[in-house]
């Protein structure tokens, strides 16, 4: 059952999504603030949530996919390319190869589109990393060193990593993401409100 298969071994769309607002969130809170426009702040976050699910694009039931029409065809074809799944995009090689292609396709896209790109490109690797951090305290691991077959994980001892999509996941690690952002936005409150009032134009 390839399907059951692939859903087992990832973890939810949900979690990845959160973890990379969490990423976001902490990016804003720690570093100092630039000017953005309201399109590019909301491009930015719809664009950090693309870049915390795209990682798994080398697996043909990835949310990512399903969020278009024809995509689980696309990651089906994709998927062998890509050598299954946690491989090559789930590694610094991974980083530094979507980051090049994200930034050639964005700067298209910013001949037609009014935003910032390299503040949208920032919030797509903003996402993108934080995916493989959140697979790194997984069972599987991740093959951050690719192509060296060695998939590192935290802790280090397997046993202790929780398991894709199961209970740990749902009830720990899900709402202490919550948690987390309510944490930033709390300490941080006034640098927010610095944000919203005076650095979207
Ligand atoms: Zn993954």
């Amino acid at each position: 059952m390839p399907h059951l298969f692939c859903y087992t071994i990832s973890m939810t769309g949900r979690t990845h999504d959160l973890a990379a607002f969490t990423a976001l969130s902490y990016v804003v809170a720690t570093q100092p603030l630039h000017q953005v426009t309201l399109a590019t702040g909301i491009v930015s976050i719809m664009v950090t949530l693309v870049g915390g699910l795209t990682p798994d694009i080398d697996q043909p039931t990835a949310d990512l996919w399903r969020k278009f029409p024809a995509g689980s065809l696309v990651g089906r074809i994709l998927y062998p390319l890509l050598g299954g799944h946690r491989y090559i995009s789930h590694s610094i090689l991974g980083i530094v190869l979507f980051g090049l292609l994200s930034k050639l396709l964005l700067a298209k896209i910013g001949q037609v589109l009014l935003v910032d790109i390299n503040v949208v490109w920032a919030a797509f690797m903003i996402g993108f990393i934080s995916h493989l951090i959140m697979d790194t305290i997984t069972h599987e691991g991740v093959p951050w060193l690719f192509p060296i077959p060695f998939r590192f994980g935290f802790p280090p001892l397997k046993i202790l990593r929780m398991k894709t999509g199961g209970f740990i996941e749902k009830s720990v690690i899900f709402p202490g993401l919550l948690f987390l952002n309510g944490y930033i936005y709390y300490h941080n409150y006034t640098k927010f409100l610095d944000f919203f009032k005076h650095y979207i134009k």
